[in-house]
């Protein structure tokens, strides 16, 4: 028989040949501080989990009583018979946490860049993005079918230079940017980009994935840190990260929340967040609520680390938040790094192009709220050892 998988076969032999070839790690246990990975114990450096909401006694909780009261599933799409009460509470809830005048759920963070981006531009109309931006938002672009036009990573100089250029040829023109670049931790320069939307009559659309629950009070995001509301058309956050569960949402006017709820394809298409998520995001955003306890942890532990880490010499670039890359440069040399961190008990994933640009490899340590002293005493004195080992520092 013809083997018409023998193109994947090839594909596949080819990643192996540039040793990009990968197997993936598993977790044996909930992702926290220590975890049981490949049954090894070793300290976790690599979630998103901000603030270790994932794991929290209150959060799972919620999550059982959720289940005990709504079920497993939803049972349909939004639209049809998936639009469960819980999941109007939460909207509203996240409404209220964001300052906004509504919030609109998806299914994940990609889910909502991917329907959303499609349900407000069209054919005709320009999307302006950041060279940095995420894939995410990249195939929600795609798939818009809107003309597109790149500026260099956080140059307002560049922006203006497309916005000068192209702006007067179409209608609708979108600018989008990350809140917070997920590899460099750097934040996006919105204030001026939102005056330079006023100048030349734009819409703005910041996802906060790295954002939400790690800047402005108690985890409101990067708008609320710089004080914009009302300012910015369509503000993303995941309820995947610093929330600690799976989600994602639109902030915005309510003409938005009532445009997305006819066209965005994922509400339309695609079953409805499940009841244990739903429940147990609501708790987590009622904690932040409640109290900075969680955040206010999470930027104590980003700042002993790097402040030791400075210290030992590693180039630990221009991040602005808990996002710590280690700057390695050398492709091989980051994994090799990662691979002996791994060896001694500290699990940093390493960044390499086509992740990032080719030459700037860097390992990326995630800090959390969950990590305690001890964690990053241990992390930090491996790092050393093998940084020393490496010649890194
Ligand atoms: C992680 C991330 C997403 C995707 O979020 P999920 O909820 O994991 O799907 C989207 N945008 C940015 C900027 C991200 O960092």
């Amino acid at each position: 028989m013809k083997n018409n998988l023998k193109y994947l076969e090839n594909q596949v032999e080819e990643l192996k040949k540039d040793g990009v070839y990968r197997i993936l790690p598993i977790n044996y246990g909930p992702c926290a501080n220590v975890i049981d990975l490949n049954h090894k114990e070793v300290v976790n450096l690599s979630s998103n989990n901000y603030l270790g909401l994932a794991g929290n006694k209150r959060v799972k909780k919620a999550a059982i009583n959720a289940v005990k009261k709504f079920g497993a599933g939803t049972g349909s799409v939004r639209t049809i018979v998936g639009n469960m009460s819980i999941l109007e509470e939460l909207e509203d809830l996240l409404a209220e946490f964001k300052r906004e005048e509504a919030v609109t759920c998806f299914q994940s963070g990609l889910n909502c860049n991917i329907g959303a981006i499609q349900a407000i531009v069209n054919k005709g109309d320009l999307i302006i993005s950041d060279e940095l931006n995420h894939a995410s938002i990249i195939d929600g672009v795609r798939l818009s079918r809107a003309d597109k036009a790149v500026y260099k990573h956080s140059d307002m100089e560049d922006l203006e230079r497309v916005l000068k250029e192209k702006r007067k040829d179409y209608n609708t023109c979108l600018i989008i940017t990350d809140g917070v670049f997920s590899m460099d931790g750097d934040l996006a320069k919105l204030p001026e980009i939102v005056e330079l939307a006023k100048k030349y009559d734009c819409l703005t659309y910041v996802d906060d994935a790295h954002g939400s629950g790690v800047l402005g009070e108690s985890g409101r995001g990067t708008v609320d840190h710089f004080k914009l509301h009302g300012q910015v058309d369509f503000i993303i956050g995941t309820l995947s990260k610093a929330i600690g569960v799976i989600g994602g949402y639109v902030a915005s006017k309510k003409i938005v929340k009532e445009w997305l709820l006819h066209r965005a394809r994922p509400l339309l298409f695609s079953t409805a967040l499940p009841p244990a998520a739903i429940g147990a995001t609501i708790e987590s955003v009622k904690m932040l609520m409640e109290s900075e306890e969680y955040t206010d942890k999470l930027w104590d532990n980003a700042k002993y680390f790097k402040e030791r880490m400075k210290n030992l010499g590693f180039d630990i670039g221009h991040s602005e938040t808990p996002i710590t890359p280690v700057m390695v440069g050398n492709e091989a040399k980051t994994m090799e790094f990662s691979k002996a961190l791994l060896a001694n008990g500290v699990f940093v994933s390493g960044i390499v192009f086509p992740t990032v640009p080719k030459g700037t490899g860097r390992l990326r340590c995630m800090i959390s709220a969950m990590h305690t002293k001890d964690d990053l005493d241990f992390a930090i004195k491996v790092f050393e050892k093998v940084g020393k080992e490496l010649k890194i520092i």
